[in-house]
């Protein structure tokens, strides 16, 4: 597959993000040629492309806002990323008619997540966008059983685009990603949790370490003295 991305203006329209004037990206999605395929075929595939980029991120779309309201509800959460909207066009005096338009993200764009579920991202590791996207990736997996997984979630800052779904191999609720099933089975073997996770009660997905055979178990403690909680500050020693 083909596919080019090209920087555009739109010239008018009133789609509230895609104001005219603004820099957005127009993304051309083809088959490649090879001389058997007639044009109508080298359209209906270029039109199936088009058609699929839209599905998947509206999709992942969908998921973001679910997330979305659960984060909302922990107020310790912070900013919650976002996956923008992108459009299905039709440039009917083009060879290659259907294409996909976004708004164009500017500033620095990070992969936060390519396979595993950890942040790729040796600049900035561990970046709050990138956690939020990993715990994304996780509260995505929890949700549907381990059947969907959104991966590639990649953007600038906390504003992300382009992103890809794996599905078990029937598909989820009918719908089918477009990225191998193994990336699902790649993101439980290897997604560590981090903070937001926990904010959010994911439990690992990780297999607990257990302990050595000849390790003493704790006693029970017999004596009635209940544990100290303490809620102002510790103060050790004197000074
Ligand atoms: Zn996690």
């Amino acid at each position: 597959m083909h596919r080019r991305a090209f920087r555009t203006k739109l010239h008018a329209g009133h789609i509230p993000m895609l104001l005219p004037g603004h820099s957005c990206v127009l993304k051309v999605h083809n088959a490649i040629s090879y001389g058997t395929k007639n044009n109508d075929e080298l359209v209906e595939r270029n039109f199936t492309l088009a058609v699929e980029e839209c599905h998947v991120q509206n999709t992942a779309r969908e998921y973001i806002k679910a997330y979305t309201t659960a984060a909302q509800s922990v107020e310790a959460f912070g900013e919650i990323p976002e996956i923008i909207p992108i459009y299905l066009v039709h440039r009917p005096s083009n060879d290659i008619p259907y294409a996909t338009l976004e708004e164009e993200l500017i500033g620095d764009f990070v992969k936060y997540s390519v396979k595993d579920g950890k942040e790729i991202n040796l600049m900035r590791r561990d970046s709050e966008a990138g956690q939020k996207c990993c715990a994304f990736q996780h509260w995505v997996y929890h949700k549907t059983e381990g059947n969907l997984l959104v991966t590639d979630m990649q953007g600038v800052g906390m504003r992300l685009t382009d992103v890809g779904i794996a599905t078990c191999k029937k598909g989820y609720r009918g719908f089918k990603g477009n990225c191998a099933t193994s990336f699902i089975d790649q993101f439980k073997a290897l997604h560590q949790c981090n903070k937001y996770c926990e904010i959010l009660g994911l439990k690992s997905l990780q297999p607990k370490a257990k302990k050595p055979a000849s390790a003493p178990k704790p006693k029970p403690q017999t004596s009635a003295a209940p544990k100290k909680k303490s809620f102002g500050p510790t103060v050790k020693g004197k000074s």
